[in-house]
């Protein structure tokens, strides 16, 4: 057998380039994180050779002792994790995890209320390119204009008049805390299903700096691969063994074939990590660091959606800025600063372009960055967003030079072998 360098150089090429690039950015993007290596030795294992259709002790495939082991210890893991009864590790992603949870609980055409994608949801609430919101009548709410926090009126009253059969409650760029009891007294109200979506939000939720989903929550999904630090992919879990059938039954045989072993055993490895009191340091890091982040943005001119963050993102406004979010990114990029841009509440500009960019502290804290390393780091961003806005093609003095103090400052955090 020949190793990766020596049969596809070419790949090898790409992995180390990628390497180099996570090494010598600031990764800023909210929804990323860096993995540990044992996480990383899990799922590059040989565990991906396996079939495994079904769930342990009832596979379709003989051979399964070994990933039988694994998966149970991923389900018993993320159980004790999130302090509920039943868990389905197998989905491949944040939204196989919410399509499954349709197919147990949905018929084509039934009403589902989500969070609109402007407001802060995710694709897989209802949103109109999306299965969620073809298959669907999907129905969605926003947030206040005067605070950018949920509308929970308007939340109530389309419920009432729509009568949705499930309500989703969790975002992908909202940063303050997500009441889960009054989702559910809405839910409640219509005898609709609540699904709690809190992929985001799953490493601050396991210990217990959001609160939890449960109970409230019928069912809760998540992905593996942002604050919770696992690999990429996605959860179920509930506390209802009606629901937990139908959930198993709607991963396999409804949506997936065979699961991702290597993966599976990567989550378990993950949800270990999670379960010790590191990670509970780690969290309160997260959180202290985007605080010092937000209290730069703000002395240096920036407006943050709702004002601020209880969590591990802020979502700025750069129209006091006069950027749109396209620009700021790209120039972020150029000076080694990775996010995204992303839309605020009621953005002028279009999805394309948008008036906002996100940033998020979990990977950066994952590799050591503390709240003097965040301090600066928005300190850079705003030279170079500074800069941006005299000259509209891009500062080269400003942009290299941050480039430069980046790339120094990660010499002193290297990640993995870098
Ligand atoms: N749900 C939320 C709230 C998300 O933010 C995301 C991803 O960003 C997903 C679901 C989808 O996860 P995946 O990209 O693994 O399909």
């Amino acid at each position: 057998t020949q190793s990766l360098t020596e049969s596809d150089p070419i790949l090898h090429q790409a992995l180390s380039g990628e390497g180099h690039r996570q090494q010598d950015q600031i990764e800023l993007i909210a929804s990323e994180n860096l993995v540990s290596q044992a996480v990383l030795d899990a799922q590059g294992s040989l565990l991906t050779n396996k079939y495994a259709e079904g769930y342990p002790s009832k596979r379709y495939y003989g051979g399964c002792e070994y990933v039988d082991i694994a998966e149970g210890l991923a389900i018993e893991r993320v159980k004790k994790l999130f302090g509920c009864q039943f868990a389905n590790v197998q989905p491949h992603s944040g939204a196989q995890a919410n399509g499954a949870v349709m197919l147990a609980l949905l018929q084509p055409g039934d009403t589902i209320l989500g969070m609109a994608l402007d407001a802060g949801g995710h694709l897989t609430h209802g949103a109109r390119p999306a299965l969620s919101g073809k298959w669907f009548n999907a129905v969605q709410y926003g947030v206040r204009e005067d605070n950018h926090l949920i509308d929970f009126d308007q939340v109530e009253a389309l419920a009432l008049e729509h009568r949705p059969r499930l309500i989703i409650a969790g975002a992908s760029a909202y940063p303050r805390v997500l009441d889960f009891p009054r989702f559910r007294a809405i839910a409640d109200k219509v005898g609709a299903i609540l699904m709690v979506d809190m992929a985001h939000i799953a490493g601050l939720v396991a210990t217990g700096h959001h609160p939890s989903p449960f109970p409230h929550a019928h069912v809760v999904t998540s992905t593996t691969h942002k604050t919770l630090r696992g690999p990429r992919g996605g959860l179920i879990l509930t506390n209802d063994e009606t629901l937990a059938k139908k959930i198993n039954s709607a991963i396999f045989p409804g949506l997936q074939g065979g699961p991702l072993m290597h993966v599976i055993a990567a989550k378990a490895v993950a949800f270990g990590e999670a379960l010790r009191p590191s990670f509970t340091g780690y969290i309160e890091k997260v959180i202290a660091n985007t605080q010092a982040l937000a209290d730069v943005m703000l002395e240096r001119g920036c407006q943050l959606v709702s004002g601020g963050s209880d969590n591990h993102l802020l979502l700025v406004d750069l129209r006091s800025k006069g950027l749109t979010g396209t620009a700021a990114e790209q120039a972020l990029e150029r000076a080694g600063i990775t996010c995204n841009k992303n839309g605020i509440p009621f953005d002028p500009q279009k999805p394309t372009v948008t008036s906002g960019i996100r940033l998020g502290t979990p990977a950066g804290t994952t590799r050591g960055f503390g709240s003097n390393e965040f301090r600066q780091i928005g300190h850079w961003i705003n030279d170079v967003l500074d800069a941006l806005h005299q000259n509209p093609e891009g500062d080269d003095a400003t942009e290299r030079r941050v480039r430069r103090e980046v790339q120094s400052l990660c010499k002193r955090f290297p990640i993995y072998d870098y």
